[in-house]
């Protein structure tokens, strides 16, 4: 029931009928109220936040802090840990500047390139041993037994890993592996924007001590995203400096940050943005993580029933586990065709999928040789006819290029 007619909900699937959207681990699409929330920003309160005396400043200065708790809300944490970054990508570089000293970083073989090239930058490599990088397992999965092992031969390191790959599309076991860093005095960072959108990330029984999270892979704007931090934000110093930080100041270098989050928020923030982030987190938690895997795991039968893991010429990077893995990203290797190819042909059917690299370069080079991946990620808003419509346009295409 929840999900029935759930693309009117969502305008460009409404507005695009024929669309069969598979890009959700690019972006998931915006939903209706996020985008009225926005729009009533610029529409009847546009103003600047937190300097104005007068009625829409003041109230649209209180909705970002509503924001700030709805995504507080939807971690179980408090609002005080929640900052406004502009993307997940931010959120990781600020991870990573605040970092910078540990003697090692540990990550995982399925990065992101934002969680790759900060530590490059500080001049990290495997070969100098200031960065290690966890293998996953034929699954998928990162074996916490093994990651422990690497956990105890680097005590003091930091770790900063993916919650769920953008590749591979299944969840780690967070709470494991946070209980086994912390053992070794590893602080742990989880690049959840594959996660929020499906799978909860209780922060009062999950001690990671870092989340980052973008608002465009959790059914919000672009160009706005969080960052958890459990140790709050005065033990940092300020990523960027500016106004909007500051309580006081004076020119013989006596600077005064306000305490929290906004210590490190400067310059006019992404006010659209923010408010319609809050209106998104709020959205997950109406939808419920419960009914978003129950959606999941149909949409994934229903990829299976009209046959997409059997086609010959498509071969699965990792296996595929049990339903329950609750997974929406589903990438494969072309055995004979180039996926670009593919993805041009299915494309002409308006059906959306993605290829390449997809932003994890090693993981990726690895799998196919250099050649690239062609991934089809789902949600909650994917009907079965767009499931049909997919594996139909998969197969026309093949017959074509044959
Ligand atoms: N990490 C992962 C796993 C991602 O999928 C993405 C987005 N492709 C990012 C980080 C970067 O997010 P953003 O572009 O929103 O900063």
């Amino acid at each position: 029931m929840l999900f029935n007619n759930i693309k009117n909900e969502f305008p460009t699937l409404k507005n695009n009928s024929k669309l069969a959207y598979f890009d959700s681990a690019a972006s998931t699409q915006t939903h209706q109220s996020v985008i009225d929330r926005m729009n009533l920003y610029y529409e009847y309160e546009r103003c600047n936040v937190h300097r104005g005396d007068f009625h829409i400043s003041k109230k649209v200065s209180d909705d970002c802090e509503t924001a700030r708790q709805q995504v507080a809300d939807l971690l179980n944490t408090t609002s005080d840990k929640i900052m406004f970054t502009g993307g997940a990508t931010e959120g990781l570089n600020m991870v990573a500047y605040w970092n910078k000293n540990a003697p090692v970083v540990i990550i995982s073989e399925v990065e992101h390139t934002a969680n790759i090239l900060p530590w490059l930058a500080q001049g990290r490599t495997i070969d100098n041993g200031k960065l290690v990088v966890l293998p996953i397992e034929e699954s998928g999965y990162i074996d916490p037994e093994k990651a422990k092992d690497v956990f105890r031969e680097n005590p003091n390191a930091f770790c900063s890993i993916v919650s769920t790959s953008n590749v591979i599309g299944v969840t780690n076991d967070l709470y494991k592996l946070v209980s086994y860093a912390h053992e070794f005095n590893i602080k742990v960072c989880f690049d959840a924007c594959q996660t929020i959108s499906s799978h909860e990330m209780d922060m009062s029984s999950n001690t990671a001590d870092y989340v980052v999270g973008s608002g465009h892979k959790m059914f919000g704007p672009t160009g706005i995203g969080f960052l958890y931090s459990r140790l709050g934000y005065d033990i940092h110093p300020p990523y960027r400096l500016g106004g909007g930080t500051v309580v006081s100041y004076n020119y013989n270098g006596n600077v005064d940050f306000y305490e929290g989050p906004l210590k490190h928020e400067s310059g006019t923030p992404n006010i659209a943005g923010i408010l319609g982030l809050g209106v998104a987190a709020e959205y997950i938690k109406f939808i419920g993580y419960d009914n978003i895997a129950d959606r999941l795991k149909e949409i994934e039968r229903w990829l299976h029933d009209a046959g997409l893991f059997d086609i010959p010429e498509l071969t699965l990077v990792n296996r595929r586990g049990a339903f329950s893995d609750c997974r929406n990203v589903f990438s494969f290797t072309c055995n004979n065709l180039h996926p670009s190819d593919v993805s041009a042909f299915v494309g002409l059917d308006d059906v959306a999928v993605r290829v390449g690299k997809v932003c994890a370069h090693p993981i990726v080079n690895k799998v196919s040789n250099g050649k690239g991946i062609f991934r089809v990620s789902t949600h909650f808003y994917n009907t079965e006819e767009d499931c049909k419509n997919l594996v139909e346009s998969i197969w026309k295409t093949l017959k074509k290029l044959a």
